[in-house]
């Protein structure tokens, strides 16, 4: 077993149980792309057992703080049953409305790099970083043996894949067949395609979003909708399962407006109600604005403006710039649901951005409700990073 040593006052974040360890961090040890190595402190106390990534600025990734344990099958074996468990846990309790379910959510599940999303019998995953790569075939297995699934496929095709080394891929990693599926959510039937799709081909993060969209319409009785970043039309969905009469899905993805047309009719909602935008958001706000055009309520949902907190600043103008227009075009009484998905802008900053968009806009709004990420997709006490998803659901008053 190879050994990393750390340099003196380095070894901090991992005593708290923060997973990664920096190129910076480390005083001397190497190992191969996703080898097991043992990570000591600088006097040679064990730390982690954790994944080593020669090209990553994250250096290593801990798989655990358990000197005793052993990185093999069985310990792969056991992380997965303990995510897969809780969220049928959930599942079974009411507090996941769908059988899209994140199943394995990184960091937060103690397996790094790691994302398994369950659409109905197929799973979709992606494998970002060196370790993961390395035990592919034995996660692979134990998903498929664990869920009883037969079915999965990678979506590895993301860019940070080329910061861990890994070439981008994507395909059957077991089973075969159509890539295009239905899943159930909040009721609804919503098609998507595993292999067409964006990231593992659904955004299941904005589930419980869609849910309280579509009882906010409901209670407050929007009648027409804008859904700017719609993608495949879930909070179009929502509104008009809401009562909504007049829908809007504004995306700049042609593939996403059709196959948001064909969710609104598979849920058997009359699509000459709607309106289909293959378009850039900002400039159909200001279009619509100089049309004098205004809607009971408007969904934004870009998305990262900002991956990193160093594009943080440009990020922020842009939000700004988004949440001004859509202000403006609410109705007096009207519903904003706004999201920033960027980690490097903090609930805090988010908050902020808006407030002074609504200055701007000469706009005062009422915080009905703070929004965060689906359950499904945790954040963990020891891993504040996993939490990228903040929203506002904000009322015109
Ligand atoms: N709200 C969606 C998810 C949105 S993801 C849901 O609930 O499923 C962000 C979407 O923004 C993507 O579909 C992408 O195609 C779209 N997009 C990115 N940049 C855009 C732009 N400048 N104008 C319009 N759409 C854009």
């Amino acid at each position: 077993m190879k050994t990393i040593r750390l340099r003196e006052g380095k070894e901090r974040s991992l005593l708290r149980r923060h997973p990664w360890v920096f190129a910076g961090s480390i005083a001397r040890g190497g190992a191969d792309a996703g080898e097991t190595v043992r990570v000591e402190a600088s006097d040679g106390h064990f730390l982690a057992w954790g994944a080593f990534s020669p090209s990553s600025m994250i250096r290593v990734r801990a798989w655990s703080f358990d000197e005793a344990e052993r990185i093999d099958t069985a310990f792969f074996e056991q992380r997965l049953r303990r995510a897969i468990n809780w969220r049928g846990r959930l599942a079974a309790s009411g507090l996941l409305p769908s059988d899209g379910q994140r199943l394995v959510h990184g960091e937060a599940d103690g397996l790094p790099g790691l994302i398994v999303d369950r659409y109905g019998d197929l799973l979709s995953a992606q494998f970002l970083s060196a370790g993961t790569e390395r035990w592919r075939e034995t996660l692979t297995d134990a998903l498929c043996a664990i869920t009883g699934s037969s079915r999965l496929y990678e979506r590895s095709d993301v860019s940070v894949r080329a910061l861990e080394g890994l070439p981008e891929q994507s395909g059957w990693l077991r089973g075969e067949g159509d890539t295009a599926l239905q899943i159930q959510e909040h009721g609804w039937a919503l098609g998507l395609d595993v292999a067409l799709g964006h990231k593992t081909g659904y955004y299941l993060d904005q589930r419980d979003n869609r849910g309280r969209f579509a009882a906010l319409v409901r209670q407050l009785g929007c009648q027409s909708v804008l859904n700017c970043y719609s993608y495949t039309g879930g909070f179009s969905v929502a509104a008009l399962a809401g009562g909504a009469s007049e829908v809007i899905s504004v995306d700049s993805s042609g593939p996403a407006l059709a196959q948001a047309r064909d969710n609104i009719r598979r849920n058997g909602f009359d699509d000459s109600r709607c309106g289909f935008l293959d378009a850039d958001v900002n400039a159909t706000l200001r279009e619509m604005l100089a049309a004098g055009r205004s809607f009971d309520a408007i969904v934004l949902d870009p998305p990262k403006f900002a991956p990193t907190p160093a594009s943080a600043e440009r990020a922020a103008r842009a939000y700004k710039d988004i949440n001004r227009l859509a202000l403006k075009l609410l109705a007096p009484g009207g519903l904003l649901l706004t999201f920033s998905c960027s980690g490097g802008i903090n609930a805090d900053l988010f908050h902020k951005i808006v407030a002074g968009a609504g200055i701007d806009a000469g706009v005062n709004a009422a915080i009905l409700q703070r929004l965060e990420g689906a359950c499904d997709h945790p954040t963990t006490l020891e891993f504040p990073e996993g939490e990228y998803l903040k929203g506002l659901a904000l009322l015109r008053v």
